[in-house]
Protein backbone atom coordinates (compact mmCIF):
# COMPACT_ATOMS: atom_id res chain seq x y z
CA UNK A 1 0.00 0.00 0.00
CA UNK A 2 1.04 3.40 -0.89
CA UNK A 3 1.50 6.58 1.61
CA UNK A 4 -0.77 9.67 0.53
CA UNK A 5 0.14 12.87 1.73
CA UNK A 6 -2.97 15.06 2.87
CA UNK A 7 -2.37 18.94 3.57
CA UNK A 8 -4.12 21.22 5.71
CA UNK A 9 -4.10 24.30 7.86
CA UNK A 10 -5.08 22.36 10.98
CA UNK A 11 -4.82 18.63 12.67
CA UNK A 12 -6.11 17.49 15.30
CA UNK A 13 -5.45 13.79 16.77
CA UNK A 14 -8.22 12.42 18.85
CA UNK A 15 -12.01 12.80 18.61
CA UNK A 16 -13.34 12.69 22.35
CA UNK A 17 -14.64 15.94 23.57
CA UNK A 18 -11.70 17.77 23.82
CA UNK A 19 -10.45 16.80 19.86
CA UNK A 20 -14.02 17.67 18.87
CA UNK A 21 -13.99 21.21 20.57
CA UNK A 22 -10.76 22.38 18.93
CA UNK A 23 -11.20 21.07 15.36
CA UNK A 24 -14.72 22.67 15.77
CA UNK A 25 -13.41 25.76 17.05
CA UNK A 26 -10.55 25.43 14.41
CA UNK A 27 -13.10 25.11 11.26
CA UNK A 28 -15.51 27.45 12.42
CA UNK A 29 -12.08 30.48 12.42
CA UNK A 30 -11.90 29.11 9.00
CA UNK A 31 -9.25 26.82 8.87
CA UNK A 32 -9.27 23.43 6.87
CA UNK A 33 -9.56 21.05 9.47
CA UNK A 34 -8.87 17.55 9.89
CA UNK A 35 -10.05 15.44 12.58
CA UNK A 36 -8.25 11.90 12.86
CA UNK A 37 -9.41 9.46 15.56
CA UNK A 38 -8.90 5.65 16.27
CA UNK A 39 -12.21 4.94 16.85
CA UNK A 40 -15.96 4.22 15.07
CA UNK A 41 -17.40 6.69 17.90
CA UNK A 42 -16.89 10.50 19.04
CA UNK A 43 -16.61 11.60 22.32
CA UNK A 44 -13.80 9.16 23.76
CA UNK A 45 -14.04 8.32 27.17
CA UNK A 46 -16.92 10.13 27.39
CA UNK A 47 -19.01 8.04 24.85
CA UNK A 48 -17.10 5.03 24.36
CA UNK A 49 -15.79 4.85 28.25
CA UNK A 50 -19.52 4.58 29.22
CA UNK A 51 -19.52 8.03 30.68
CA UNK A 52 -22.84 9.35 30.83
CA UNK A 53 -22.82 12.73 33.15
CA UNK A 54 -21.40 16.23 31.86
CA UNK A 55 -19.90 17.85 34.39
CA UNK A 56 -21.52 21.20 35.55
CA UNK A 57 -20.29 24.20 33.95
CA UNK A 58 -21.15 26.51 37.26
CA UNK A 59 -19.66 27.35 40.29
CA UNK A 60 -22.02 25.62 42.62
CA UNK A 61 -23.14 29.17 44.07
CA UNK A 62 -25.67 29.92 40.80
CA UNK A 63 -22.87 31.08 38.44
CA UNK A 64 -22.26 30.43 35.09
CA UNK A 65 -18.59 29.80 34.67
CA UNK A 66 -18.24 28.25 30.88
CA UNK A 67 -19.79 29.44 27.44
CA UNK A 68 -19.07 28.53 24.28
CA UNK A 69 -18.85 25.49 22.83
CA UNK A 70 -18.76 23.57 26.50
CA UNK A 71 -22.01 25.29 27.02
CA UNK A 72 -23.26 24.59 23.55
CA UNK A 73 -22.45 20.76 23.92
CA UNK A 74 -23.83 20.77 27.01
CA UNK A 75 -26.96 21.97 25.91
CA UNK A 76 -27.10 19.65 23.09
CA UNK A 77 -26.01 16.56 24.88
CA UNK A 78 -29.62 15.28 25.70
CA UNK A 79 -31.20 15.47 22.34
CA UNK A 80 -31.11 11.60 22.18
CA UNK A 81 -31.46 11.18 25.79
CA UNK A 82 -34.44 11.35 28.42
CA UNK A 83 -32.65 14.27 29.83
CA UNK A 84 -33.11 17.54 30.35
CA UNK A 85 -31.61 20.45 31.49
CA UNK A 86 -32.92 22.01 35.05
CA UNK A 87 -35.14 24.90 34.71
CA UNK A 88 -32.76 27.35 36.05
CA UNK A 89 -30.52 26.76 33.49
CA UNK A 90 -33.36 26.88 30.70
CA UNK A 91 -34.39 23.62 30.71
CA UNK A 92 -38.23 23.10 31.55
CA UNK A 93 -40.01 23.09 34.70
CA UNK A 94 -39.84 19.33 36.66
CA UNK A 95 -36.90 19.05 33.61
CA UNK A 96 -35.26 16.26 35.07
CA UNK A 97 -31.01 16.04 34.05
CA UNK A 98 -31.14 12.70 35.78
CA UNK A 99 -28.76 13.58 38.87
CA UNK A 100 -30.67 12.27 42.12
CA UNK A 101 -29.01 14.59 44.85
CA UNK A 102 -28.97 18.54 45.09
CA UNK A 103 -26.81 19.33 42.06
CA UNK A 104 -29.93 19.06 40.28
CA UNK A 105 -29.68 22.87 39.90
CA UNK A 106 -26.18 23.02 39.07
CA UNK A 107 -25.64 23.54 35.37
CA UNK A 108 -25.06 19.83 34.05
CA UNK A 109 -27.02 16.81 32.95
CA UNK A 110 -26.62 13.35 32.44
CA UNK A 111 -26.47 11.78 28.41
CA UNK A 112 -26.60 8.74 26.76
CA UNK A 113 -23.56 7.87 24.89
CA UNK A 114 -24.27 6.28 22.18
CA UNK A 115 -26.70 10.28 21.59
CA UNK A 116 -23.95 12.26 22.49
CA UNK A 117 -21.73 10.88 20.20
CA UNK A 118 -24.39 11.59 16.86
CA UNK A 119 -24.50 14.96 18.20
CA UNK A 120 -21.04 15.36 18.22
CA UNK A 121 -21.38 14.33 14.49
CA UNK A 122 -23.74 16.57 13.82
CA UNK A 123 -21.30 19.41 15.36
CA UNK A 124 -18.43 18.40 13.27
CA UNK A 125 -20.33 18.23 10.07
CA UNK A 126 -21.94 21.76 10.69
CA UNK A 127 -18.68 23.32 11.50
CA UNK A 128 -17.09 21.82 7.84
CA UNK A 129 -14.73 19.33 10.02
CA UNK A 130 -12.87 16.91 7.27
CA UNK A 131 -13.20 13.35 9.79
CA UNK A 132 -11.53 10.49 9.49
CA UNK A 133 -12.26 7.69 11.75
CA UNK A 134 -10.94 4.31 12.21
CA UNK A 135 -7.71 6.31 11.42
CA UNK A 136 -4.70 5.92 13.83
CA UNK A 137 -1.61 7.97 14.52
CA UNK A 138 0.84 6.08 14.36
CA UNK A 139 4.14 8.92 14.30
CA UNK A 140 5.14 12.31 13.51
CA UNK A 141 7.78 14.40 11.40
CA UNK A 142 9.43 17.35 12.20
CA UNK A 143 11.81 20.05 11.40
CA UNK A 144 13.73 21.13 13.90
CA UNK A 145 11.77 21.18 17.31
CA UNK A 146 8.38 21.99 15.06
CA UNK A 147 5.80 19.45 14.10
CA UNK A 148 5.06 19.28 10.34
CA UNK A 149 3.10 16.22 10.07
CA UNK A 150 1.68 13.50 11.23
CA UNK A 151 1.20 9.97 10.20
CA UNK A 152 -1.87 7.98 10.47
CA UNK A 153 -3.36 4.17 9.77
CA UNK A 154 -6.14 3.02 7.71
CA UNK A 155 -7.49 0.64 5.37
CA UNK A 156 -6.00 2.82 2.78
CA UNK A 157 -2.81 2.53 3.78
CA UNK A 158 -0.81 4.86 5.89
CA UNK A 159 -1.59 8.83 5.42
CA UNK A 160 0.83 11.76 5.60
CA UNK A 161 -0.84 14.43 7.27
CA UNK A 162 0.97 17.62 7.13
CA UNK A 163 -0.43 20.74 8.60
CA UNK A 164 0.66 24.40 9.42
CA UNK A 165 -0.63 23.78 13.23
CA UNK A 166 -1.56 20.65 15.51
CA UNK A 167 -3.64 19.81 18.44
CA UNK A 168 -3.20 16.21 20.32
CA UNK A 169 -6.64 15.61 21.98
CA UNK A 170 -5.63 12.23 22.19
CA UNK A 171 -6.37 11.90 26.05
CA UNK A 172 -3.01 10.20 26.69
CA UNK A 173 -0.52 13.03 25.06
CA UNK A 174 0.04 10.15 22.38
CA UNK A 175 0.80 12.67 19.72
CA UNK A 176 3.08 14.79 21.99
CA UNK A 177 4.81 12.14 22.83
CA UNK A 178 6.12 10.97 19.77
CA UNK A 179 6.90 14.89 18.64
CA UNK A 180 9.22 13.78 22.07
CA UNK A 181 7.65 16.16 24.58
CA UNK A 182 8.20 15.44 28.42
CA UNK A 183 5.24 13.71 30.32
CA UNK A 184 3.96 14.26 34.01
CA UNK A 185 1.85 10.78 34.79
CA UNK A 186 0.10 9.96 37.83
CA UNK A 187 -2.16 6.57 39.34
CA UNK A 188 -5.09 5.30 38.39
CA UNK A 189 -7.54 3.36 40.43
CA UNK A 190 -10.26 1.02 38.71
CA UNK A 191 -14.33 1.73 38.86
CA UNK A 192 -15.82 -0.14 35.54
CA UNK A 193 -18.60 1.62 34.56
CA UNK A 194 -21.12 -1.02 32.67
CA UNK A 195 -24.11 -1.03 30.74
CA UNK A 196 -26.19 -3.56 32.04
CA UNK A 197 -29.67 -5.21 31.29
CA UNK A 198 -30.99 -4.74 34.96
CA UNK A 199 -34.39 -5.31 37.34
CA UNK A 200 -33.67 -2.74 39.63
CA UNK A 201 -32.34 0.80 39.65
CA UNK A 202 -28.29 1.31 39.99
CA UNK A 203 -26.50 4.25 38.73
CA UNK A 204 -28.62 5.51 35.75
CA UNK A 205 -31.46 4.59 34.91
CA UNK A 206 -31.42 4.89 30.92
CA UNK A 207 -34.85 3.65 29.92
CA UNK A 208 -37.10 0.63 30.82
CA UNK A 209 -34.61 -2.36 32.20
CA UNK A 210 -31.21 -0.43 31.09
CA UNK A 211 -28.95 1.01 33.71
CA UNK A 212 -25.41 1.88 33.25
CA UNK A 213 -23.78 0.46 36.43
CA UNK A 214 -20.63 1.88 38.63
CA UNK A 215 -18.52 -0.68 40.03
CA UNK A 216 -16.50 -0.37 43.41
CA UNK A 217 -15.21 3.01 44.44
CA UNK A 218 -11.21 3.52 45.15
CA UNK A 219 -9.57 0.45 46.34
CA UNK A 220 -5.67 0.44 46.65
CA UNK A 221 -5.81 -3.47 46.04
CA UNK A 222 -6.94 -1.91 42.42
CA UNK A 223 -4.83 0.98 42.55
CA UNK A 224 -2.65 1.05 39.14
CA UNK A 225 0.69 3.00 38.13
CA UNK A 226 0.80 5.48 35.55
CA UNK A 227 0.07 3.70 32.00
CA UNK A 228 2.37 4.01 30.23
CA UNK A 229 3.10 0.85 28.23
CA UNK A 230 0.32 -1.22 26.44
CA UNK A 231 0.72 -4.45 28.61
CA UNK A 232 -0.22 -1.66 31.62
CA UNK A 233 -3.23 -1.14 30.05
CA UNK A 234 -4.35 -4.96 29.31
CA UNK A 235 -3.33 -5.48 33.04
CA UNK A 236 -5.94 -2.27 34.09
CA UNK A 237 -8.53 -3.64 31.37
CA UNK A 238 -8.78 -7.00 32.58
CA UNK A 239 -8.77 -6.02 36.56
CA UNK A 240 -11.95 -4.40 35.74
CA UNK A 241 -13.49 -7.24 34.17
CA UNK A 242 -12.26 -9.13 36.81
CA UNK A 243 -14.15 -7.09 39.12
CA UNK A 244 -17.21 -6.99 37.19
CA UNK A 245 -16.98 -10.96 36.70
CA UNK A 246 -17.24 -10.99 40.78
CA UNK A 247 -19.96 -9.10 40.96
CA UNK A 248 -22.31 -11.19 38.93
CA UNK A 249 -20.95 -14.25 39.68
CA UNK A 250 -21.99 -13.67 43.25
CA UNK A 251 -25.69 -13.11 41.97
CA UNK A 252 -28.25 -16.17 42.26
CA UNK A 253 -28.47 -18.03 39.15
CA UNK A 254 -32.71 -16.77 38.85
CA UNK A 255 -31.28 -12.88 39.23
CA UNK A 256 -28.49 -13.35 37.05
CA UNK A 257 -31.44 -14.14 33.82
CA UNK A 258 -32.87 -10.15 34.95
CA UNK A 259 -28.87 -8.50 35.65
CA UNK A 260 -26.27 -9.31 33.12
CA UNK A 261 -23.76 -7.02 31.40
CA UNK A 262 -25.07 -5.44 28.10
CA UNK A 263 -22.03 -3.50 26.71
CA UNK A 264 -18.70 -3.33 28.65
CA UNK A 265 -16.78 0.16 27.84
CA UNK A 266 -14.61 0.22 24.68
CA UNK A 267 -11.95 2.31 25.87
CA UNK A 268 -10.03 1.65 29.16
CA UNK A 269 -11.33 3.71 31.79
CA UNK A 270 -8.20 5.37 32.94
CA UNK A 271 -8.73 8.84 34.32
CA UNK A 272 -4.99 9.96 33.82
CA UNK A 273 -2.70 8.68 31.30
CA UNK A 274 -0.05 11.62 30.85
CA UNK A 275 -0.02 15.31 30.60
CA UNK A 276 2.45 17.45 28.77
CA UNK A 277 5.20 19.15 30.21
CA UNK A 278 4.27 22.87 29.66
CA UNK A 279 4.78 26.04 30.12
CA UNK A 280 2.47 26.54 32.95
CA UNK A 281 1.74 23.12 34.63
CA UNK A 282 -1.43 23.70 36.79
CA UNK A 283 -0.31 22.92 40.66
CA UNK A 284 -3.28 22.57 43.60
CA UNK A 285 -1.91 26.43 44.50
CA UNK A 286 -3.59 27.61 41.30
CA UNK A 287 -7.17 27.25 42.69
CA UNK A 288 -9.02 30.15 42.97
CA UNK A 289 -5.70 32.50 41.57
CA UNK A 290 -6.46 34.96 38.71
CA UNK A 291 -4.41 34.41 36.03
CA UNK A 292 -4.07 37.53 33.37
CA UNK A 293 -3.39 34.90 30.54
CA UNK A 294 -6.40 32.75 31.41
CA UNK A 295 -8.24 31.21 28.56
CA UNK A 296 -11.11 29.77 30.63
CA UNK A 297 -12.73 28.84 34.01
CA UNK A 298 -13.51 25.74 35.19
CA UNK A 299 -15.67 24.84 38.14
CA UNK A 300 -14.84 22.48 41.19
CA UNK A 301 -17.69 19.32 40.35
CA UNK A 302 -16.50 17.63 43.19
CA UNK A 303 -19.42 16.64 45.58
CA UNK A 304 -20.50 20.12 47.18
CA UNK A 305 -16.96 21.60 46.92
CA UNK A 306 -17.31 25.11 44.87
CA UNK A 307 -13.68 25.99 44.16
CA UNK A 308 -12.90 27.52 41.17
CA UNK A 309 -10.05 27.77 38.66
CA UNK A 310 -8.99 29.82 35.98
CA UNK A 311 -7.04 28.40 32.93
CA UNK A 312 -3.24 30.15 32.12
CA UNK A 313 -2.84 29.42 28.31
CA UNK A 314 0.32 27.95 29.23
CA UNK A 315 -0.88 24.54 30.25
CA UNK A 316 -1.46 24.01 26.61
CA UNK A 317 1.56 24.39 25.05
CA UNK A 318 4.32 21.97 25.22
CA UNK A 319 7.72 23.29 26.29
CA UNK A 320 9.73 20.88 24.22
CA UNK A 321 7.87 21.34 20.65
CA UNK A 322 6.37 24.11 18.45
CA UNK A 323 3.23 23.67 16.24
CA UNK A 324 0.94 21.61 18.97
CA UNK A 325 -1.18 22.48 21.39
CA UNK A 326 -2.53 20.51 23.90
CA UNK A 327 -6.43 20.19 24.49
CA UNK A 328 -8.26 18.14 27.48
CA UNK A 329 -6.90 15.76 30.07
CA UNK A 330 -3.46 15.65 28.70
CA UNK A 331 -3.03 19.03 29.10
CA UNK A 332 -0.10 19.94 31.89
CA UNK A 333 -2.29 19.84 34.57
CA UNK A 334 0.08 17.61 37.23
CA UNK A 335 -1.24 19.18 40.58
CA UNK A 336 -3.57 15.89 42.05
CA UNK A 337 -6.96 18.51 42.75
CA UNK A 338 -5.53 19.96 39.54
CA UNK A 339 -5.57 17.49 37.37
CA UNK A 340 -9.18 15.73 38.57
CA UNK A 341 -10.84 19.80 38.01
CA UNK A 342 -9.34 19.57 34.58
CA UNK A 343 -9.86 16.41 33.32
CA UNK A 344 -13.52 15.84 33.08
CA UNK A 345 -15.82 16.72 29.75
CA UNK A 346 -16.91 20.47 30.87
CA UNK A 347 -12.79 21.52 31.12
CA UNK A 348 -11.86 19.14 27.91
CA UNK A 349 -14.16 20.60 25.63
CA UNK A 350 -12.91 24.26 27.41
CA UNK A 351 -9.36 23.69 26.91
CA UNK A 352 -10.09 21.99 23.45
CA UNK A 353 -12.10 25.40 22.19
CA UNK A 354 -9.17 27.45 23.15
CA UNK A 355 -6.76 24.78 21.47
CA UNK A 356 -8.27 25.04 18.33
CA UNK A 357 -8.73 28.61 18.25
CA UNK A 358 -4.82 29.04 19.01
CA UNK A 359 -4.27 26.62 16.37
CA UNK A 360 -5.91 28.82 13.89
CA UNK A 361 -4.47 32.09 15.05
CA UNK A 362 -1.25 30.75 14.46
CA UNK A 363 -1.87 29.92 10.92
CA UNK A 364 -3.55 33.03 10.21
CA UNK A 365 -0.83 35.34 11.70
CA UNK A 366 2.12 33.35 10.66
CA UNK A 367 3.44 33.03 13.92
CA UNK A 368 5.24 29.96 16.66
CA UNK A 369 2.70 28.44 18.87
CA UNK A 370 5.71 29.38 21.71
CA UNK A 371 4.96 33.35 19.94
CA UNK A 372 0.77 33.47 19.85
CA UNK A 373 -0.42 36.91 20.85
CA UNK A 374 -2.50 35.51 24.10
CA UNK A 375 -4.59 38.85 24.32
CA UNK A 376 -5.54 38.13 20.12
CA UNK A 377 -6.69 34.86 21.51
CA UNK A 378 -8.79 36.05 24.50
CA UNK A 379 -10.84 38.54 22.24
CA UNK A 380 -11.70 35.65 20.00
CA UNK A 381 -12.61 33.63 22.63
CA UNK A 382 -14.80 36.16 23.98
CA UNK A 383 -16.31 37.08 20.82
CA UNK A 384 -17.53 33.46 20.61
CA UNK A 385 -19.11 33.69 23.98
CA UNK A 386 -16.09 32.17 26.35
CA UNK A 387 -15.74 32.90 30.28
CA UNK A 388 -12.14 33.84 30.30
CA UNK A 389 -12.05 34.76 34.39
CA UNK A 390 -14.04 34.48 37.48
CA UNK A 391 -15.04 37.73 38.46
CA UNK A 392 -16.21 36.53 41.87
CA UNK A 393 -12.65 35.29 43.29
CA UNK A 394 -12.27 37.06 47.04
CA UNK A 395 -15.71 37.59 47.35
CA UNK A 396 -15.48 35.20 50.24
C1 LIG B 1 -14.42 5.77 35.37
C2 LIG B 1 -14.44 7.21 34.91
C3 LIG B 1 -15.51 8.02 35.25
C4 LIG B 1 -15.57 9.33 34.79
N1 LIG B 1 -16.67 10.09 35.10
C5 LIG B 1 -16.82 11.32 34.56
C6 LIG B 1 -18.04 12.03 34.74
O1 LIG B 1 -18.97 11.56 35.39
N2 LIG B 1 -18.15 13.24 34.12
C7 LIG B 1 -17.12 13.82 33.42
O2 LIG B 1 -17.28 14.94 32.93
N3 LIG B 1 -15.96 13.15 33.26
C8 LIG B 1 -15.79 11.91 33.77
N4 LIG B 1 -14.65 11.20 33.54
C9 LIG B 1 -13.55 11.81 32.76
C10 LIG B 1 -13.87 12.09 31.32
O3 LIG B 1 -14.72 11.13 30.76
C11 LIG B 1 -12.63 12.19 30.45
O4 LIG B 1 -11.51 12.59 31.16
C12 LIG B 1 -12.85 13.14 29.30
O5 LIG B 1 -13.96 12.68 28.56
C13 LIG B 1 -11.56 13.22 28.50
O6 LIG B 1 -11.77 13.79 27.26
P1 LIG B 1 -10.56 13.98 26.23
O7 LIG B 1 -11.19 14.42 24.96
O8 LIG B 1 -9.51 14.83 26.86
O9 LIG B 1 -9.86 12.55 26.07
P2 LIG B 1 -10.45 11.09 25.55
O10 LIG B 1 -11.85 11.01 25.93
O11 LIG B 1 -9.47 10.14 26.06
O12 LIG B 1 -10.36 11.25 23.99
C14 LIG B 1 -9.20 10.91 23.27
C15 LIG B 1 -9.58 10.37 21.92
O13 LIG B 1 -8.40 10.20 21.14
C16 LIG B 1 -8.45 8.95 20.49
N5 LIG B 1 -7.08 8.52 20.24
C17 LIG B 1 -6.15 8.16 21.15
N6 LIG B 1 -5.00 7.82 20.55
C18 LIG B 1 -5.21 7.98 19.23
C19 LIG B 1 -4.39 7.75 18.07
N7 LIG B 1 -3.13 7.30 18.19
N8 LIG B 1 -4.92 8.00 16.84
C20 LIG B 1 -6.22 8.43 16.72
N9 LIG B 1 -7.04 8.64 17.78
C21 LIG B 1 -6.53 8.42 19.01
C22 LIG B 1 -9.22 8.06 21.43
O14 LIG B 1 -9.80 6.95 20.76
C23 LIG B 1 -10.27 9.02 21.99
O15 LIG B 1 -11.44 9.04 21.20
C24 LIG B 1 -14.52 9.87 34.00
C25 LIG B 1 -13.45 9.06 33.66
C26 LIG B 1 -13.40 7.73 34.11
C27 LIG B 1 -12.24 6.88 33.74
Amino acid sequence: MSTMTKMYDVAVCGGGVAGCAAAIAAARSGMKTVLIEKQCILGGLATSGLIYIYLPICDGKGNKVMGGIPEEMLKRCTAYSPFELPEAWGGPVNGDNGRTHKSKIRYESCFSPAGFSLVLDQMLAEAGVDLWLDTMMTGCEKDGDRLTALYAANSSGTIKIAAKCFVDGSGGAFLARHAGCRIHTAENFVTPWVVEVSSHRTSMKVSGDVDIRTFGTFNENFSFPACASGKDVTGFVRNSWALIREYYDQLPPEERKRNFPLQLPAMPQLRKIAAIDSFHNIEDSDCETHFPDSIGVAGDWRGSLTTVWETSFGALVPRDVKGLFAAGRCIGSTGSAAWEIFRVIPAAAMTGEAAGTAAALCVKSGCSTHELDVKLLQKTLSANHCQLFYPFFNEG
